[in-house]
């Protein structure tokens, strides 16, 4: 068939008729919208890989991560304190090789079958680390042995249950028969609600096992780090010889939110930081996460009258 000509059907019959010379209309090319997510970003961020740096919610300064880890997680710009892992504070306070881990293995149990309790044990298992959020052992800080409980905010907002209850009390009670110091160093949202009774039953049990320290006439230096609240702050964390604080640390029994909507007042500026407590007299002092190795020292040689406390 021949492409160049077209047939026509009109009424008196079928003419040929000129194809037409001028092309069809061609659709606009119209610019098309990216969609969200499809081309790079021009700002500096899309140079930047993920994990290499974090950005400082007190200065806003930008910290290589490294620098973050060798600092302690401390800012070096404004000395903001970041949340640190129970083993990296372990690392930053003990004698190499010293730690003894008390009971490692112990585990929550779902005892109320609590909606979803299980799902997040596991994945803040998986994700920390962790069996649970607090780590017990004994220990040397400078010549004297310790016996140390430090718990780990990652690991369910640090709450308190069963096992982190039981984890101190058996701390605190080896720390009793072996005559030596015991230092807690807290972070935590307050009781596990998820064990309901059962997590508050702990207050009243590490807070015997204290007494029955302080009936040997031996110490407790309680330190308390950012989000110290609820029942840990209840019992055990504000019963220290000496309570110690990290600066800016948030420490209460329930946050400032809840205070304000319970009593309607306006609270005062700086409620419930750490400095704001020292001024009032609820803590003994504030020491930055740097020097708290060094300053552990000193009271425990202070606590231990010139001599050291039993190896
Ligand atoms: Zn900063």
């Amino acid at each position: 068939m021949d492409t160049t000509s077209f047939l026509k059907k009109t009424i008196g019959g079928v003419e040929q008729i000129e194809p037409a010379l001028t092309p069809p209309p061609v659709k606009p090319m119209l610019p098309v919208k990216p969609k969200l997510g499809q081309v790079a970003s021009k700002s500096r961020k899309r140079d930047i890989p993920k994990g290499l740096w974090t950005k400082c919610p007190s200065c806003a300064s930008m910290i290589y991560d490294k620098e973050l880890d060798e600092n302690l997680q401390v800012c070096p710009k404004c000395q903001h304190h970041f949340p640190i892992g129970s083993r990296e504070r372990i690392h930053s306070l003990v004698e190499t090789c010293t730690f003894e881990e008390m009971d490692p293995e112990m585990v929550s149990v779902d005892v109320l079958k609590f909606s979803g309790y299980k799902g997040k044990l596991e994945r803040d298992r998986k994700a920390t680390m962790l069996k649970d959020a607090v780590v017990t052992g004994v220990c040397k800080i400078g010549v004297h042995r310790v016996a140390l409980g430090v718990m780990d905010f990652a690991f369910m907002g640090g709450s308190m249950g069963a096992v982190v209850g039981e984890k101190l009390t058996r701390l605190i009670e080896r720390g009793t028969e072996g005559r030596w110091p015991v230092v807690i160093i807290s972070t935590s949202g307050g009781a596990r609600m998820q064990e309901g009774a059962f997590s508050l039953m702990q207050m009243a049990k590490t807070s015997a096992a204290l007494a029955r320290h302080a009936q040997q006439r031996q110490p407790y230096i309680s330190v308390l780090t950012n989000n110290s609240y609820g029942g840990v702050m209840a019992s055990y964390a504000a019963l220290g010889d000496l309570i110690v604080a990290e600066p800016s640390a948030m420490i209460g029994f329930a946050g400032p939110r809840v205070i304000k909507d319970t009593t309607h007042a306006d609270l005062p500026t700086g409620f419930q930081t750490a400095e704001f407590l020292l001024d009032h007299g609820l803590i003994d002092s504030i020491v930055p996460r740097k020097e708290m190795k060094d300053r552990l020292m000193l009271y425990l040689d202070f606590l231990a009258g010139g001599k050291r406390f039993p190896a």
